[in-house]
C-alpha cells in the first residue's frame, strides 16, 4: 500500500482583523449589576476582552465589536433581557450571492487553522438550494470503522491519474505488453490550481500558489513562461501562445481549430507531456470530437459563478458532458477537468459525482490570502487588503491550510459514502440524489407540480 497522503498545515494568523459576523447590543442602563454577569460565563472571552479594550482604546475596537460567536448564551440568560444579537452590516455587504460572506469567512477560518470549520449553533439553513446546494450526498454507506477513524489507519485515497487511457491492454506472444502506454501523471488531490478569473495576480502571489501546489503534489496553471521551470507549473497556451510546454509534465491548450497539430508538435519536443484541451463546457460535440481525435484530457469550464454559456449550472453542465462522453463509449479514454464557482469542499465531490475526474480552483486562493471578493481590482481600484503585496510564506501556508482543510473534508465524505477511492467518485450518481428529480419524479406524482410563489 502506498505512503499515506498527507497535508502539513500550520497555523497561520491573517494580515488584517477578519470581518465578523455577529455583535451584541448591550443596553446598559436598565443593568441591575446582578452578582453573576451573564458576561463572565462567555466561552469566548469576548467581555473580557471589551474591558481591556476599553481600558486601552484599542484601534481596532469597531473590529472588535464583531468577535461575538452568536452562541446566544449571554443573550438568553440576561436576568434583565438587556441584550441582544445584531449582524454587522459590512459582513453582509462582503462578496455577492456565490461568493457569499458565509463562504468567504469560513474560507478565511480553514486558511488560518487548517481545520474543518464547525459550527456549535447546529445547521441553521435550508436544506435546498440553487447550484451544488440541489445536491444531497448518500451517507449511508460509512467505510468501516476502526479505532482510529478515517484520518488514522483507514486508507482513503484522493489521488487521480491524469492522461488518456487505453481500452484494452494487448500482449505479444512471449507474455510482454504490447499496448504503449501513454504518460500517466499522478496527483494526490483531484484538484489543480486555476488562473484567476478577473485578473492576473503579482508575481510575488503567482509564485505562491505555484510553490504552494508543488508542496501539495499537484499542479497549477500560468500563462508566464517565466514560470515554466517550476515543477508544479501547468502552462497555458493560449491564442497568442503563451506558455511554454517544453519542460512541463502538463499542459493546457486554449481549443481552436489546429489545437491537435499544436498538441503534436509539443509532444515531439517533449514526448511525456500530458495534453489538456480547454474549451467552455456547453461545447459538447467539439470535446467528443477532441477525445476521438487523441487529447489526453479537458478542461471544461464555466464561468466564475459555475454558470456555463448554456446557462446551466456546472454541475448540471458537467453530466450532460460526462453522458454524451459516455453515450460515444469513450468516456474512459481522458481525464475530465471541470472548473467555474467551486468554492468548498463539498463542491469538489460533488463534481466529481456529475462526471468530472478533478476541478481546478481559483478564487478559493485569493480568499486563502484575506481577498474580500470585493472585486475592486477588476476595476482598478486600490484593493483593501493589500493583496498584490502578501508575504511568499505567509501565502504558501495559508493556501496549503486551505487544501488541508478540504482533504480532510473529503475524507469525511468519502468515509461517509462509503468510497475508498477518488477515482471511483467519478460519475458516481448513485451517491447522490438531485433534488430538482427526486421533486419531479417522487413528490409531484404525489403533491403535484411545485408552483413558485411570487
Ligand atoms: S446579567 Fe444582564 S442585567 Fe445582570 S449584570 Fe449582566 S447585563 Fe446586567
Ligand atoms: S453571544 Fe455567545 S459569544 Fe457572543 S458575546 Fe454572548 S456569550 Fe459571548
Ligand atoms: S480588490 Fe483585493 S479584496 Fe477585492 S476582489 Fe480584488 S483581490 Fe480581492
Amino acid at each position: 500500500m502506498p505512503a499515506k497522503y498527507h497535508i502539513k498545515i500550520r497555523p497561520e494568523p491573517p494580515r488584517h482583523k477578519p470581518i465578523g459576523k455577529y455583535c451584541i447590543i448591550d443596553w446598559r442602563e436598565d443593568c441591575s449589576s446582578c452578582h453573576n454577569c451573564v458576561k463572565r460565563e462567555c466561552a469566548y472571552s469576548v467581555y473580557n476582552d471589551e474591558r481591556d479594550r476599553l481600558q486601552h482604546v484599542a484601534e481596532d475596537y469597531v473590529e472588535y465589536l464583531y468577535e461575538c460567536k452568536g452562541c446566544l448564551c449571554c443573550v438568553q440568560s440576561c436576568t434583565k433581557g438587556l441584550l441582544t444579537q445584531r449582524v454587522n452590516p459590512e459582513y453582509l455587504a462582503m462578496g455577492d450571492d456565490v461568493w457569499n460572506a458565509d463562504i468567504i469567512s469560513g474560507t478565511w477560518f480553514q486558511a488560518e487553522t487548517g481545520k474543518i470549520p464547525v459550527s456549535g449553533a447546529g445547521y441553521p439553513g435550508p436544506f435546498r438550494g440553487p447550484g451544488f446546494d440541489s445536491i444531497l450526498t448518500d451517507m449511508s454507506e460509512i467505510v468501516r470503522p476502526t479505532r482510529d477513524g478515517i484520518h488514522g489507519r483507514e486508507y482513503i485515497s484522493t489521488h487521480i491519474d491524469v492522461g488518456r487511457k487505453p481500452m484494452k491492454l494487448e500482449f505479444n506472444a512471449d507474455g510482454s505488453l504490447k499496448t504503449d502506454f501513454p504518460t500517466q501523471v499522478e496527483i494526490p488531490l483531484p484538484v489543480i490550481f486555476n488562473m484567476m478569473p478577473w485578473h492576473s495576480p503579482s508575481a510575488n502571489v503567482s509564485q505562491s500558489i505555484l510553490d504552494a501546489a508543488n508542496e501539495l503534489g499537484t499542479f497549477a496553471i500560468t500563462d508566464d513562461p517565466m514560470l515554466a521551470a517550476n515543477d508544479a507549473a501547468m502552462p497555458h497556451i493560449s491564442k497568442d501562445a503563451k506558455g511554454d510546454p517544453a519542460i512541463s509534465r502538463l499542459a493546457q491548450w486554449d481549443d481552436c481549430p489546429d489545437v491537435m497539430e499544436k498538441i503534436k508538435a509539443a509532444k515531439a519536443a517533449n514526448p511525456s507531456l500530458v495534453a489538456i484541451v480547454r474549451l467552455p463546457l456547453e461545447s459538447i460535440d467539439r470535446a467528443v470530437d477532441l477525445v476521438k481525435a487523441g487529447v489526453d484530457g479537458l478542461h471544461a469550464y464555466a464561468d466564475w459563478e459555475g454558470v456555463a454559456g448554456n446557462g446551466k449550472h456546472i454541475s448540471i453542465a458537467v453530466r450532460d458532458l460526462h453522458h454524451a462522453l459516455i453515450a460515444q463509449g469513450i468516456r474512459d479514454q481522458v481525464t475530465l477537468f471541470a472548473s467555474g464557482g467551486i468554492s468548498l469542499a463539498e463542491h469538489v465531490i460533488k463534481t466529481l459525482l456529475c462526471g468530472a475526474d478533478a476541478v481546478c480552483v481559483d478564487v478559493p486562493l485569493l480568499i486563502a490570502l484575506e481577498c474580500r471578493v470585493c472585486k475592486n481590482c477588476r476595476q482598478g481600484i486600490k484593493c483593501p487588503i493589500g493583496l498584490e503585496n502578501v508575504d511568499h510564506d505567509y501565502a504558501v501556508h495559508r493556501i496549503v491550510n486551505l487544501m488541508g482543510a478540504w482533504h480532510s473534508q473529503m475524507l469525511e465524505m468519502m468515509g461517509a459514502m462509503g468510497i475508498r477511492e477518488a477515482r471511483r467518485l467519478r460519475g458516481e450518481a448513485g451517491r447522490a440524489m438531485f433534488f430538482d428529480d427526486l421533486e419531479r419524479d417522487c413528490f409531484a406524482p404525489v403533491f403535484g407540480k411545485r408552483v413558485e410563489v411570487k
